[in-house]
């Protein structure tokens, strides 16, 4: 399926959840869930009556996956390698999606939302261990180190983020040194680390995959 180009305020709505997939505006008043703007379509609330337990796992599967910027098929294969993992696959799951070198940016406050972290990569802004890597979905392995490239330090977009971002601290499985613009991944994360996603419900999106 192709990426989604449409309004992506449109699908925290339909979520009823903020996803947090526009930076600054997400942080402020002018989010439309904090306007309690309603859910999109005709008759939502007839809808959401309506949803059987595949649609609450569709749901919860659409929100993760909207959330990590995603498609379906990348998305697949995460699952797949989550399910050959040794543990519960749905915390293998967080685990690899934590690792997304894309996601480690966004959590090291070097970018305001994932969608711009994606970018810093692909652009080829970001190193790992010294090496440029411009693939967002690499995956980062304890004590890596994450730093922006030398040239790419006076990058407005950058400093302004690790600046007004960066005061809210990083991660338990993180460490930041915002002078450096350098991160270590220090450890895979737990479930339970991940606290501001302790609402979503992996293990129905392991039962909708699981069908
Ligand atoms: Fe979602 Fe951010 Fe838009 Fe709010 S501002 S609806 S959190 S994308």
């Amino acid at each position: 399926m192709a990426r989604y180009t449409g309004p992506v305020c449109r699908l925290c709505r339909t979520e009823q959840k903020k996803l947090f997939l526009k930076g600054d505006r997400c942080r402020s008043d002018k989010c439309p869930i904090n306007k309690k703007r309603p859910t999109p379509g005709k008759d939502p609330k007839a809808r959401l009556g309506k949803r059987s337990d595949y649609g609450h796992q569709l749901r919860e599967k659409q929100k993760l996956k909207r959330i990590y910027g995603m498609q379906e098929k990348q998305f697949v294969l995460f699952f797949e390698r989550a399910l050959r993992m040794p543990g519960i696959t749905g915390e293998n799951l967080f685990v690899l999606l934590e690792r997304r070198l894309d996601n480690v940016a966004y959590r090291l406050r070097f970018s305001t939302s994932r969608s711009q972290a994606r970018q810093f990569v692909l652009h080829g802004h970001v190193t790992v261990n010294g090496q440029v890597v411009n693939v967002p979905s690499f995956l980062v392995k304890p004590n890596d180190v994450i730093e922006i490239k030398d040239s790419s330090k006076g990058f407005v977009l950058i400093k302004e983020a690790l600046k007004e971002f960066g005061k809210a601290g990083v991660m338990p499985w993180l460490q930041l040194d915002p002078d450096a613009m350098k991160g270590t991944f220090l450890a895979n994360p737990r479930r339970s680390d991940v606290t501001d996603l302790a609402d979503i419900k992996e293990q129905m999106v392991v039962e909708l995959y699981s069908k």
